[in-house]
């Protein structure tokens, strides 16, 4: 077996295995088959791993950093596997953005998972309606808003006292859809406790923004406790795709 099948066998069998574990989670909450999409977190990994997972029936990938993810879907889309499915996949952004980046990450993004200011509102909503104009994309950007759980400003999301004013914003800005809310659980602590806060928190955003019903939350390690908790969408990397290489910045 050369080195490139053993990484696609790999693949197969790790991407089968989450897709197993997702969908016992699913049943054991007694929810529908299918209700919780799959991301599958392909940051630092190249080009070339994502055709593979396509291959394997992925479709919906994460990608945290600008510009490595324009970079690896430009080299996607040219390449050998150029086909249907190529074509039919699509890319969230679920790192932190840059204002300066919003514009770029808006011609490929199909949503933004990771928004928690004004400032990142107006660049994406800005980028967003350029882009629409430009032809190079057909559909709003879909905004999901991260809600910091423990109130540490350095891990990113907003405070849940300030998720109203900017649910306001994003609904009356051009270019952008609001489609729901992102976690990430704090290491600290139980994810049970911090999945059981999501679910409250949601269900009080959802009596004013009943459109916005997606839920963002779960990875590798707790995307159990995110599914019975109401996730609608889990981000898995590790579990997926092995561990991270060591990048220098
Ligand atoms: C990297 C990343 C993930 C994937 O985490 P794993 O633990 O590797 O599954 C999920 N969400 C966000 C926001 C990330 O940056």
């Amino acid at each position: 077996m050369t080195e490139a099948d053993a990484r696609t066998a790999e693949l197969a069998q790790r991407y089968g295995a989450v897709r197993d574990r997702l969908d016992a989670a699913v049943a054991a909450a007694g929810r529908a088959p299918g209700e919780v999409e799959l991301l599958v977190v392909t940051k630092y990994f190249p080009a070339v791993d994502v055709a593979r997972l396509i291959g394997l029936g992925a479709r919906a990938f994460g990608e945290s950093r600008e510009p490595e993810a324009s970079r690896k879907i430009a080299e996607l889309r040219a390449g050998p596997s150029g086909d249907a499915a190529v074509a039919d996949a699509v890319f969230d952004m679920i790192g932190s953005v840059q204002s300066k980046k919003a514009k770029s990450v808006a011609t490929w993004a199909r949503a933004v998972h990771s928004v928690d200011r004004d400032k990142v509102v107006d660049a994406l909503s800005r980028g967003a309606q350029a882009a629409l104009d430009a032809g190079e994309r057909t559909a709003p950007l879909d905004v999901l808003l991260q809600v910091s759980l423990d109130g540490d400003p350095a891990r990113g999301g907003v405070p849940v006292g300030d998720l109203s004013a900017l649910a306001e914003h994003v609904t009356t800005s051009a270019g952008l859809r609001l489609r729901g809310l992102m976690v990430i659980a704090p290491l600290e602590g139980a994810a049970e406790q911090w999945m059981a806060r999501t679910a409250q928190i949601r269900e009080r955003f959802l009596a004013t923004h009943p459109e916005a019903g997606v839920l963002s939350a779960g990875m590798s390690q707790d995307l159990e406790t995110a599914v019975a908790h109401g996730s609608t969408c889990v981000r898995v990397g590790t579990a997926i795709m092995g561990r991270r290489p060591i990048i220098s910045q």
